[in-house]
């Protein structure tokens, strides 16, 4: 059967090649540390799983209102303004399958050809994707390490044109843990208000922050700035729930409306279920965030020490997320075993081959010389991982 152009330009993700591999490494009882996911290690905090396993007891297992329940949107209208003072209607907020979808929405509602959309690289995989399949185009702008990952002004100016409808921001970033400080984000809000930009802001890491940071949303920089920005966060990385599938936009209501038309006919209502946990995620005690959140930093610290004491590794330090992102290109042209590493998807598969550790080649993320370290996992294995990278780059010559 023939395919629809829209489907044939869809990518597989690459990752999905080496984590089959490390998958049918670990069947023929190969140890290998995993340090390729995306998610979490923890358990959801005990009292947000109890009022799922209310809602199902109580029955309340039924369709609900397409754009989530008004109780839901009252808590995520509640966390936002405890938080950060930010206030919003609920005409303003749409619940959907997780912040993916949410994001998937909101591309299908606003972008057709000639739509340019503004990405900052390195960046998560599905922005360049979702905005493809609406017809859209991406419109990379290369961040550097040096800078700190941080949108260098002049370029930005320099990609606009008269077809650029939106920015994306993306922080605590996935991959490169890097964030914005309230004068940075004013200064690249500024930019995006001149040109008329509406601001795509994927705020999911905004409890994950290190080292005493504060988080703050680009909505809160003036209303001008707020009502051109949609908020898109969710339960998943702060809650530690990211199977259950839920995340939120907050912004324009006319924006809003349109992403609830389209739900009404695709997924319908997020989980029923799902949406009382996030009530009592969003409204609960907050305090299991913050252990988390601490618990990522004792690991992050430990983690980018080490990867930095490795030769020829070269580590950022992460703001937030629970990701290091070392780079890894001055390995490129030495040998192991007769093959010779060219970039980053070579670099993975070595340290698949020789390390036994899974890691996330930085390709996926548009930066071929990195590679991504998800240290959402136990400080054992991170240790136990780190030690076998460092034993096996010896063999590099
Ligand atoms: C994990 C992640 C998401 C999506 O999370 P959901 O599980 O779909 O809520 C969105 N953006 C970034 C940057 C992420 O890392």
């Amino acid at each position: 059967m023939k395919l629809s152009a829209r489907a044939d330009k869809l990518r597989p993700s690459a990752t999905l090649a080496i984590t089959a591999k490390a998958k049918a490494l670990k069947a023929e009882g190969i140890d290998i540390v995993g340090f390729g996911a995306g998610e979490p290690d923890f358990d959801t905090p005990e009292n947000i799983k109890e009022e799922a396993v209310r809602a199902i007891k109580e029955g309340f297992t039924k369709y609900t209102a397409v754009g989530g329940i008004d109780e839901l949107k009252n808590a995520i209208i509640h966390r936002l303004k405890e938080d950060y003072g930010l206030k919003y209607e609920k005409s303003e907020i749409t619940v959907s399958c997780g912040a993916k979808h949410t994001l998937y929405n909101l591309s299908q509602v606003l972008f057709e050809e000639e739509d340019e959309v503004i990405i900052p690289s390195p960046y998560w995989v599905s922005y360049p994707e979702q905005i493809t399949l609406a017809g859209g185009t991406p419109i990379i702008i290369e961040t550097e390490e040096e800078n700190g990952f941080k949108i260098d002004l002049d370029k930005l100016k320099k990609l606009l044109t008269p077809k650029t409808k939106a920015l994306i921001l993306n922080y605590p970033s996935n991959p490169t843990g890097a964030t914005y400080g309230e004068d940075e984000l004013r200064e690249i809000a500024n930019v995006a208000m001149n040109s008329g930009l509406l601001i795509i802001s994927d705020e999911i890491y905004d409890k994950i922050l290190y080292d005493g940071l504060t988080h703050t949303p680009v909505a809160t920089l003036g209303e001008d700035v707020k009502k051109s920005t949609i908020l898109v966060n969710g339960v998943s990385k702060s809650y530690s729930m990211t199977g259950w599938r839920i995340g939120f936009a907050a912004g324009d209501k006319g924006i809003i409306g349109a992403m609830n038309n389209l739900q009404g006919q695709s997924t319908s209502n997020p989980v029923s279920i799902s949406q009382k946990a996030a009530i009592e995620a969003f409204q609960g005690p907050q305090d299991e965030v913050k252990r988390m959140s601490k618990e990522f930093e004792r690991r992050k610290n430990y983690i980018v020490k080490r990867l930095n004491e490795i030769p020829d590794f070269r580590c950022f330090n992460p703001q937030g997320a629970f990701y290091a992102f070392p780079n890894i290109s001055k390995f490129f042209g030495r040998k192991y075993n007769g093959k010779e590493i060219r970039n980053s998807l070579d670099f993975t598969e070595f340290l698949l081959e020789e390390a036994k550790v899974a890691v996330v080649p930085g390709a996926e993320f548009g930066s071929d010389n990195h590679i991504r370290i998800s240290y959402a996992t136990s400080m054992e294995e991170i240790k136990k991982g780190v030690d076998r990278i460092e034993k096996a780059v010896e063999k590099l010559k």
